[in-house]
């Protein structure tokens, strides 16, 4: 969100694109209150979406991010490095006013992860979902992180009733053909894939299928499309996660 007085960003990427991400801004020559930023929120913790931080927060007078999402940050550090996590967490819900918007903060249960958060720009009627919607391409399922799909199903049917219509979604990640933004109807197609994805797999299992034979598989009937030869995620990754979920092969500090 930029306006010419207030400037709030959602996520930060990778540290090799924080300086062309305060350049952007820094170019805005309407904005010239310090710091730079004036609220800085991670959606959750994955290295793609708070990579940035350790730049960015500096310039920053605020950041926030889902406690669990700073908790993952710390235990994923690499060699034990201190990772630049949000400087305020919350757990189920967070709202500030910034400017004439109001911003707010869900956390509806783990889904991607077990520190998601949806953030909601009330007057825009503008939703970032983080990487709770993979626009209809195979996603990312961190069980590692937290992650749990039967709530993931049941989060994306609560952000479908709670937003309308005219709600325009940003999402984590999409397919180039059919980009980052959408209506809420991008939300119940998510629901979709997730909900075929888990009773495949249940059926599979019902026919004595083990997960490495599973594995195998390249294509989610009716979800083709979604597995394409640009995009990196395979659909194993999917299978074997839904796989550990329902067998209740989870880690005991994903809660
Ligand atoms: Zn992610």
């Amino acid at each position: 969100m930029l306006r010419d007085d207030a400037l709030a960003i959602v996520d930060t990427q990778y540290p090799q694109t924080a300086d062309a991400t305060t350049a952007a801004f820094e170019s805005h020559a309407e904005k010239s209150s310090t710091p730079l930023i004036d609220l800085l929120i991670n959606t959750h913790h994955h290295g793609d979406h708070t990579g940035g931080n350790a730049k960015l927060l500096d310039r920053s007078n605020r950041s926030v991010a889902h406690a669990e999402c700073v908790r993952l940050q710390r235990v994923t550090a690499e060699d034990g490095a201190t990772p630049a996590t949000a400087a305020t967490t919350f757990d189920d819900a967070w709202s500030t006013d910034l400017a004439d918007e109001t911003i707010s903060l869900n956390h509806d249960g783990p889904a991607h992860t077990g520190g998601d958060a949806t953030i909601f720009f009330e007057n825009a009627n503008v939703v970032h979902t983080g990487d709770l919607v993979f626009n209809r391409v195979i996603p990312f399922i961190d069980v590692d992180g937290g992650a749990l799909v039967e709530n993931w199903i049941t989060t994306l049917e609560t952000l479908h009733d709670r937003y309308d219509d005219d709600t325009l979604f940003i999402f984590g990640h999409g397919h180039p053909d059919h980009g980052l933004t959408g209506s809420r109807a991008g939300l119940h197609r998510m629901r979709d894939y997730l909900t075929a994805l888990d009773e495949f797999v249940r059926a599979k299992r019902a026919n004595g299928v083990t997960v490495e034979e599973m594995k195998k598989e390249t294509n989610l009937p009716g979800f083709e499309a979604y597995s394409s030869e640009d995009w990196p995620l395979p659909l194993a990754q999917n299978l074997e996660a839904v796989y550990r979920e329902q067998t209740g092969d989870t880690p005991a500090t994903a809660s």
